[in-house]
C-alpha cells in the first residue's frame, strides 16, 4: 500500500501532529520534534511521549510511516569543530526524540562545506557523525535527504548518499529520502515516465532501493539543473503530474512515507486525494 502524507505542523506539542496528520486524510505524515530554527529546546516531558504514542495509535498510523525531520539549523559536515560539535549534540537530541516516541526513522539533510573543505570530505564527517550518533541511540534509523546541491550543500549526487553510506559501520540504520523537487533540480528528469525510469534505475544503480525509507512529493518552482531549492504544489511547478503517476504506480515505493512539503497546507488534503487517484 502508498503511504502519502504531508509534514505536519506540531504547534502546542508533539502529540497533535498525528491528529493533524488524521483531519488532512494522511496514511504517513513528518513533523519536527522540536522548533527546527532554534538550537535548544525543551525536552519532551512523560505526557508529551505519551499523548503521542496514544494519538498515533488512534489514527491507525504506523511507527515506520512517520518521518520526522530534523532542525535546518544542524550541519553534520560542517568544517569547523565548534559547528560539527554543536551539530552532532543537536542531532543526538532530535535522535533520542525519535527513541522516546518510539518512532524509527529521523530525516535530515546531509551537510554544507561552506566553501571551506571538499565536498568528500564534507560527506566523510557527516558519515562520522552519522556513525556518533548510531552508537549512542538504538533503534532509529538516519535517513539522508538528497538536496537540491543550493550554495555549498552537499548531497545532491546520488554518488554522495552512495558514499556518505559507505562509511556509515552500521548499514542496518541508514538510509535516504529521495524529495522529487531536489531530485529534479540536481539535475535528474522526472518529468515523463521514460525519464523517471532512468532517474530510479540510475538511483538504484548508484545507491539501492534497499535504502530508501521515504520521499518527499514535491513538485518544483525551478527548471531542471537549476540547483535551486523552492518547492511548488503538485501539477503546478515544472514537473507536471507524471513522476507521481509514475511513482504512485510503481512498487517500489510502497509501505515508505511519502511526504507532502507544497506550499500551500490548505491544498494538502486535496493533493492526497489527486495522488491516490492516480493509482490505475
Ligand atoms: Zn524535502
Ligand atoms: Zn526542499
Amino acid at each position: 500500500m502508498k503511504r502519502v502524507g504531508a509534514h505536519v505542523s506540531a504547534a502546542g506539542g508533539v502529540e497533535n501532529a498525528p491528529l493533524n496528520a488524521q483531519a488532512i486524510g494522511a496514511r504517513a505524515f513528518a513533523f519536527f520534534t522540536r522548533n527546527q530554527r532554534q538550537w535548544r529546546s525543551k525536552p519532551l516531558s512523560a505526557k508529551n511521549i505519551e499523548a503521542f504514542k496514544a494519538n498515533l495509535e488512534k489514527v491507525g498510523i504506523e511507527p515506520r510511516h512517520v518521518l520526522p525531520h530534523d532542525s535546518y539549523l544542524i550541519n553534520l559536515g560542517h568544517p569547523e569543530k565548534a559547528g560539527l560539535e554543536k551539530s552532532r549534540a543537536a542531532f543526538l537530541d532530535e535522535m533520542q526524540r525519535c527513541e522516546q516516541l518510539g518512532l524509527e526513522l529521523l530525516n535530515f539533510h546531509p551537510g554544507s562545506h561552506l566553501g571551506k573543505i571538499s565536498e568528500e570530505e564534507c560527506l566523510a564527517r557527516v558519515a562520522d557523525s552519522i556513525n556518533w550518533a548510531l552508537e549512542r541511540t538504538e533503534g532509529v534509523t538516519a535517513v539522508i535527504e538528497n538536496t537540491a546541491g543550493q550554495g555549498s550543500n552537499v548531497g545532491y549526487r546520488f554518488e554522495h548518499l552512495a558514499a556518505i553510506i559507505e562509511q556509515v559501520e552500521d548499514q542496518s540504520r541508514v538510509g535516504v529520502c529521495l524529495d522529487t523537487c531536489h531530485t529534479f533540480t540536481a539535475g535528474y528528469d522526472l518529468r515523463t515516465a521514460e525519464a523517471c525510469e532512468a532517474t530510479f534505475a540510475e538511483f538504484h544503480q548508484v545507491v539501492g532501493f534497499d535504502y530508501l525509507r521515504g520521499m518527499h512529493l514535491n513538485d518544483s518552482k525551478p527548471d531542471l539543473g537549476s540547483r535551486v531549492d523552492r518547492h511548488e504544489s503538485l501539477g503546478r511547478g515544472k514537473l507536471g503530474w507524471e513522476p507521481f503517476r509514475y511513482i504512485m504506480n510503481d512498487p517500489r515505493f510502497e509501505e515508505i512515507p511519502m511526504v507532502l512539503e507544497t506550499v500551500n497546507p490548505d491544498l494538502w488534503p486535496k493533493e492526497i486525494r489527486a495522488l491516490y487517484e492516480l493509482q490505475s
